[in-house]
């Protein structure tokens, strides 16, 4: 892929190119990002841009023979590992990525921001957990040791290097020492779990989060969405480009319609309809009720924020304006903070397995109660 094909990133791409045309790339890199920035796809594009035969100062041409092979993830020098199962367990077979090949190209050409959860579940291995293994390792080994086919570099790409284990440490003599003209890339989300002496052996290149500038441009442009749901995805998405994708294609209610409606139960005191929002919210799972949480907590910080210094620079919009300022008009510091702690609580309950129909029981009569005295202690100022 192209530089220009990776949302945002200016100054990792500039950074990486600016190493191209000195001539001084690193022979071991690691290329450090969280979910959704877009740490493979920049390694894609530099594996790209080293081998083209007609780069600019700013992208590779796009259209030379290195140029088409690279982005159909079938150049013969730009090789991949990243993590597989073992295709029948028990089996004397290792497992190696290229039994994979064919799966990786398909979905990584289809979204080269996925995650390594959308991977295994791409190529069914279910419960079974994905890595990186000692066969693979010397995989690589061999074959950068062979000399190139018909590009200058060879490129290694290995994506999600946490996963390599202790298994990596067979890599620390290529790394440290490759043979020439040999570049290995490495791809990580989570700097932790990678082993320190492979973290000692790279030059590590880290990728923020994209901005929510760049974010927006792409949903503008690449996405054609309309500029008031493409901000609502924006702030949802905290840079994270694959969680808007994921949002985007979701069809299910959004978090904050779900929230609006909670809130305007627990305002009109309609136990009924409330008691179904809950079973409705509870079989959601947990991973929307978290999402569910961080919302609430987006919307709690911008009433606050609109209750000092107004709401026209808010996030927010028509429904969700509407909704805060009925809670302007009620609440203050304390009542605030109150709010913004139980939703703290209740997200933290929630990703450790806190009972969720409780949680939200207790939550909604928690929360009803101060609503209702509101309108009590309002009612007595009139
Ligand atoms: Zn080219």
């Amino acid at each position: 892929m192209n530089f220009s094909s990776v949302i945002g990133q200016q100054q990792v791409k500039e950074k990486l190119l600016l190493s191209v045309q000195q001539n001084r790339v690193s022979h071991a890199q690691l290329f450090l990002g969280p979910e959704g920035s877009g740490a493979l796809a920049l390694a894609l594009a530099f594996a790209q841009y080293i081998n083209c035969e007609n780069r600019t100062e700013t992208d590779s041409c796009g259209t030379c023979p290195s140029c088409i092979k690279s982005q159909k993830l079938i150049h013969p020098d730009i090789h991949f590992s990243f993590p597989v199962y073992k295709l029948k367990s028990g089996s004397e077979n290792p497992a190696l990525s290229s039994d994979f090949i064919k799966q990786w190209r398909e979905a990584v050409l289809a979204n080269p921001y996925q995650h390594i959860n959308d991977w295994l579940d791409f190529i069914n291995a279910e419960n079974k957990q994905g890595n990186v293994s000692a066969d693979e390792c010397r995989t690589i080994i061999h074959q950068l040791n062979l000399k190139t086919f018909e590009s200058r570099y060879k490129v290694q790409i290995i994506w999600m290097a946490e996963l390599l284990g202790k298994e990596g440490n067979i890599l620390l003599k290529i790394l440290e020492e490759p043979p020439a003209d040999t570049v290995i890339l490495l791809v990580a989300e989570n700097r932790d779990l990678l082993l320190t002496t492979i973290l000692s052996r790279c030059q590590i290149v880290l990728i923020p989060r994209v901005s929510d500038d760049d974010m927006l441009d792409t949903l503008l442009k690449i996405h054609q969405l309309e500029k008031e749901g493409a901000m609502k995805v924006v702030r949802q998405a905290e840079g994270n480009y694959r969680e808007a994708l994921r949002i985007i294609n979701s069809h299910e209610e959004d978090e904050a319609d779900l929230f609006k409606r909670w809130m305007r139960l627990l305002i009109e005191y309609n136990q009924p309809e409330l008691l179904k929002w809950i079973d409705e919210t509870v079989r959601l799972g947990r991973e929307k009720q978290k999402r569910l949480f961080r919302y609430a907590l987006e919307f709690v910080r911008e009433c606050v924020i609109g209750q000092h210094s107004g709401l026209q620079n808010s996030f927010l919009h028509d429904d969700e304006m509407k909704m805060a300022e009925w809670f302007i008009g009620r609440y203050a510091g304390e009542d605030w903070e109150e709010l913004r702690r139980w939703f703290e609580e209740a997200h933290y309950h929630i990703e450790r397995n806190a009972h969720p129909k409780i949680l939200f029981m207790n939550l909604s009569a928690r929360i009803g109660q101060r609503i209702n005295a509101k309108k009590v202690s309002l009612a007595g100022t009139r």
